[in-house]
């Protein structure tokens, strides 16, 4: 079974991120931080049925006296409306710092249980049960955590790392297609920027059904990259923007179209493809990249090119305003090779001209 030792310089703190199939229904020896402690299990309503027995066995088992509170499913939860019942159940539970909460489910569950559990009586101890795709390759490791705000997603946040993380590739057996697709976006990423093994390997396998048996071994060398990149830099301020491939077309797309209607990962396929075009015609990536690229997501069974209908003009205006524009360049990540990338300063002029 795969460990992901991560080290988190700003707390000085080393966690294990646990990788298996299978892995939640003996996860107790995992979970034997909870002996002697209260456990709040916290999940969302389609999760809770299907995987909150077994964690709450596994937590029993290990010693733990445990509760459990149940969020509606969707991006819409994670606001300071559900943040507030959140508090109110830990007040209600009587949880002290000394215990643990527990979040089981999908990047929303992850970032608004991970915001509670870092303000809460200015911390108690997190683990992270990541359920989706995206939220095991992605957003349970780093340690951001968030709330929305009615201006705009994730604008309340801290960096609060999880005492563990336990992925069960398992989970995935029950996600719906299109969810695993866009955390595969997310996965394919990875090879573009860090990995061609990694790329290659899920260029040979060919397809999602090939490639499920090796999924453990996948999503710990994603774990293993985000890793890196946070231990790099775990503010965000420097080489972690690499992460950002694909994201500065994705960004606008969802922006463009409404959130939700394009999934993030689906959002991030057709921005890989657009990059690379972008960095073949700026001779930064070698000429065939995009079609490489384009290739494998269509094995996989991803989108690569933006729906019709969309004004380029407004896509382009919106990639302008990207968060990591500086004057009239845009901060874009551009592949050197297929498993490596940079940074470049892009005039949004230019940007426009390519889309
Ligand atoms: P999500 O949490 O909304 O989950 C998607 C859907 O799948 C939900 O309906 C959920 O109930 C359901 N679900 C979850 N696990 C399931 C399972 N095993 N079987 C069946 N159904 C299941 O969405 P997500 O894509 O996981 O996360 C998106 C969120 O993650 C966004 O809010 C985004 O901002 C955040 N995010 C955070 C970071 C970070 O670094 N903190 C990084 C990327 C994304
Ligand atoms: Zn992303």
């Amino acid at each position: 079974m795969p460990i992901v030792n991560v080290t988190a310089p700003e707390q000085a703190e080393r966690y294990e991120i646990h990788i298996g199939h299978g892995l939640l229904s003996h996860a107790a020896p995992l979970l034997a931080m909870c002996a002697g402690r209260r456990a709040m299990i916290v999940t969302d309503e389609n999760v809770a049925p299907l995987y909150a027995d077994a964690l709450r066995d596994q937590l029993e088992l290990a010693g733990a006296q445990v509760s459990l509170f149940v969020l509606p499913a969707g991006e819409t939860t994670k606001c300071m409306a559900q943040l507030e019942r959140l508090y109110d159940a830990f007040l209600d539970a009587h949880l002290t710092r000394k215990d643990y909460v527990i979040a089981l489910g999908g990047g929303v569950v992850g970032d608004l249980t991970g915001y509670a559990a870092c303000t809460y009586l200015r911390g108690v101890h997190l683990i992270q049960v990541p359920t989706t795709l995206l939220a095991q390759v992605d957003s349970s490791v780093g340690g951001k955590v968030a709330v929305n705000h009615p201006r705009g997603k994730n604008l309340l946040g801290a960096f609060y790392q999880p005492e563990r993380v336990l992925i069960d590739c398992d989970t995935l057996k029950t996600l719906d297609a299109r969810q695993v697709g866009a955390g595969l976006g997310e996965v394919i990423k990875y090879g573009c920027i860090a990995d061609a093994a990694l790329f290659e390997r899920i260029e040979s396998l060919g397809s999602r059904e090939a490639l499920m048996p090796e999924l453990d071994q996948i999503v710990a060398r994603c774990c293993e990259i985000k890793a890196w990149y946070v231990q790099e830099d775990p503010h965000d301020h420097g080489v972690r923007m690499q992460l950002n491939y694909g994201h500065t077309l994705a960004h606008a797309l969802e922006n463009g179209m409404g959130y939700g209607v394009l999934l993030h990962g689906e959002a991030v396929c057709i921005g890989m493809v657009a990059a690379a075009k972008w960095g073949e015609a700026l001779g930064v990536t070698p000429a065939g990249t995009d079609e490489r690229i384009e290739r494998v997501l269509l094995a996989y069974g991803l989108p690569t090119k933006e729906p019709e209908g969309l004004s380029r003009k407004q896509l382009a205006a919106t990639m302008a305003l990207d968060k990591k524009a500086e004057g009239s360049k845009v901060n874009v990540v551009l592949l050197t090779q297929i498993g490596a990338c940079t940074g470049m300063p892009v005039d949004s002029e230019k940007l426009a001209q390519m889309l």
